[in-house]
């Protein structure tokens, strides 16, 4: 796939805020192919159910899921903990787990921990729907911000500073998801 050049924008500007280009996609792509390794070794006998929290999440699991050669399914849910560039504190419903996860191996694929709420509670609904194991991967993790420790993902593809980011599927505002590289607040 030819690729979208990228030079002319080191800085991008939402909602009147400028942003910086922090994680470009070479490096991006090399983050997730780490990842994919890891996976692919740690479930070479195994059929997990990856798991796509929307929206943030969907770049990330298309460019992971081409990476692994595993046998793998895929579900893609709803979950909301955040409203424009802060978190709102408490989980909605979660929408869209059409399959049944008793007894699988279960890997969620999330765009970003923050304080690890949304993962928090995710993995304790899903291990009282019966699976046999939650696993996390995380596109981006930021380890300051972390307030429940189970929500550390097992497999992240980058730490972070805690400072907001959009890009490859983060959002403010629900704009920014398209941008191919993480942008960061320009200080
Ligand atoms: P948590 O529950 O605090 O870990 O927040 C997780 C969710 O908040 C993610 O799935 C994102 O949708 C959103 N979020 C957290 N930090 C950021 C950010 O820096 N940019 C955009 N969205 C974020």
């Amino acid at each position: 796939m030819k690729k979208v050049n990228t030079d002319n924008m080191k800085t991008v500007t939402y909602q009147n805020i400028e942003f910086e280009e922090y994680l470009n996609p070479d490096e991006i792509a090399e983050a997730v192919h780490r990842v994919a390794e890891r996976i692919n070794h740690d479930y070479h006998n195994r059929r997990p159910l990856f798991l796509c929290v929307l929206r943030g999440a969907f770049i990330y699991m298309a460019d992971l899921m081409r990476q692994l050669t595993i046998p793998t399914e895929v579900c893609f849910v709803r979950l909301h903990s955040y409203d424009g560039m802060k978190s709102t504190g408490k989980i909605r419903q979660l929408t869209g787990l059409t399959e049944s996860v008793e007894d699988r191996d279960v890997i969620i694929v999330e765009d970003i921990v923050d304080t690890g709420l949304t993962i928090h509670w995710l993995k304790q609904h899903l291990m009282n729907h019966g699976a046999h194991s939650v696993a996390v991967t995380s596109f981006l993790y930021k380890p300051d911000a972390l307030q429940h420790e189970d929500a550390m993902p097992e497999y992240p593809a980058c730490e972070i500073p805690t400072k907001f980011v959009i890009g490859y599927g983060l959002d403010i505002d629900e704009l920014a998801r398209n941008l191919p590289s993480v942008y960061t607040k320009k200080e």
